[in-house]
């Protein structure tokens, strides 16, 4: 009886636990901001992002901001030249990646002069061994700095001129698998790490600032987790810290229904569903990391997206609800290929052929962005990445006749209507289309 009781108390004791922990979790209302690249390519733009910092004193802030500019592109080359066995070459634009970010440090903060050497330092001790493990390994020690250095930079520059903040290195914290460039985050001993070494922080602080786009392996290895990776890595916290909203701030006024550098006339759209969003970034609108929505959607935390240069505009919200009456979205990738994959006797192509090349897909890496099966050949539309199309043609080539077709366009657009379509397709060589309900996809050749 005795006994028994003692054990019920232990459970409540233990439930009480439970929920205070849970209620202080969630007592603390935070939202998490990511800034893009283009957000602080320049002294005023920094400027800038301070100034929109600012004007949320007094509220919990998570904030990402990714590398400046172009220095991920920049940063590319300079992994490419490494692997090639081009040191010098890789040295000397590594110092200008240094050149540049420490004028903008001694710009914003003339005293400062340290902050950076550690940072530098990893990149150069790597620079100058040799390779002897696989590009993608060597990709991600070199590419992840440039979160590193602009993340610095800023922290370093809102401290200064008065906005208290602290700076975390996310590679203590979103720990990942070692798939170099498309690194799969540790669900569970990232959250770990979050309740433990970021929830208390805010306690006694309102913002934390570090980087989206990379993580570490057990074995301390850097990750990252594919270009625009930043946008999920803001989800990922926005998730585990139960935050109350995400916002991304762009250089464009919020989501528009199509891409207004090659649609002048595209429209501003004030409301979105996460499910929109979703089926939108799949077909390569280049609005957020596809990655990002599931996140937020999964804890039910509406996305904002805003743009920096106008603060005070509301942007795009995207939430649960749906939205009805949305204009045509248009989505148009160029520089795609259509592969066509022949039976080499005339035997259907089935399940047994069908499998080995999506097998060849997961090895080489490589994701078709439409298919369509036939009786004895199978379509599929994917973007062209000359070096892996070549090597999934010769491949495929044991097991089909294989044709490629290069300088392909395709078009999707949702809510569509046939003036939109045929004024979209006009002058066009139709390949293959598709449609549902909602969506067409077409894929064409300028004529
Ligand atoms: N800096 C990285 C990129 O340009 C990640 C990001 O900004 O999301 O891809
Ligand atoms: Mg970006």
């Amino acid at each position: 009886m005795n006994k028994n009781y003692d054990f019920c108390q232990a459970i409540l004791r233990a439930k009480l636990t439970q929920l205070t922990q849970s209620t202080q979790i969630s007592a603390i209302q935070m939202k998490v901001f990511k800034f893009g690249g283009a957000s602080i390519n320049s002294i005023e733009r920094i400027q800038n992002v301070a100034k929109i910092i600012e004007s949320f004193a007094g509220e919990k802030l998570l904030i990402i901001i990714s590398a400046m500019g172009k220095t991920t592109n920049a940063l590319e080359k300079i992994a490419e030249a490494f692997y090639a066995g081009n040191k010098e070459e890789a040295l000397q634009l590594f110092r200008q990646i240094k050149a540049e970010h420490l004028d903008i440090l001694s710009q914003l903060n003339p005293q400062e002069v340290s902050i950076l050497n550690d940072l530098f330092t990893e990149v150069e001790w790597l620079l100058h061994d040799k390779p002897v493990r696989d590009y993608d390994y060597y990709y991600d020690q070199i590419v992840c700095c440039g979160e590193l250095l602009s993340t610095a930079i800023v922290s370093n520059y809102l401290n200064v001129t008065g906005v208290k903040n602290l700076w975390a290195d996310v590679r203590d914290i979103v720990r990942t698998d070692d798939n170099f460039r498309e690194a799969n985050i540790d669900w569970a001993f990232t959250q770990k790490k979050i309740h433990e070494n970021i929830v208390p922080l805010f306690e006694t602080l309102d913002i934390i600032i570090t980087q989206g786009f990379i993580g570490a392996t057990d074995e301390n290895e850097s990750t990252t987790l594919g270009r625009e990776g930043s946008d999920y890595t803001a989800a990922v916290f926005a998730n585990m810290l139960d935050a109350e909203s995400q916002t991304i701030w762009k250089d464009v006024e919020g989501v528009m229904n199509a891409d207004p550098k090659l649609f002048p006339d595209a429209q501003f759209i004030s409301k979105l569903s996460f499910r929109e969003v979703i089926e939108m970034a799949y077909y390569g609108a280049q609005v957020i990391h596809p990655k990002t929505i599931k996140p937020l959607q999964n804890k039910g935390i509406p996305l904002h997206v805003r743009c920096f240069l106008k603060p005070t505009s509301p942007g795009t919200i995207i939430s649960e609800r749906p939205i009805h009456n949305l204009p045509p979205i248009i989505v148009l990738k160029n520089n795609q290929v259509l592969m066509q994959f022949n039976s080499k006797d005339f035997s259907f192509v089935e399940d047994t052929l069908v499998n080995k090349l999506h097998q060849l897909f997961v090895d080489i890496k490589i994701r078709p962005n439409l298919s369509q099966n036939g009786a004895i050949s199978l379509y599929c539309c994917l973007d062209d990445r000359p070096e892996k199309i070549e090597k999934l043609a010769l491949a495929a080539s044991e097991l089909f006749d294989v044709q490629v077709e290069k300088e392909v366009l395709l078009l999707t657009v949702r809510h569509y209507n046939d003036t939109i379509v045929a004024a979209l397709t006009e002058n066009k060589i139709e390949l293959l289309s598709q449609k549902t309900k909602e969506t067409i996809q077409v894929l064409m050749k300028n004529s």
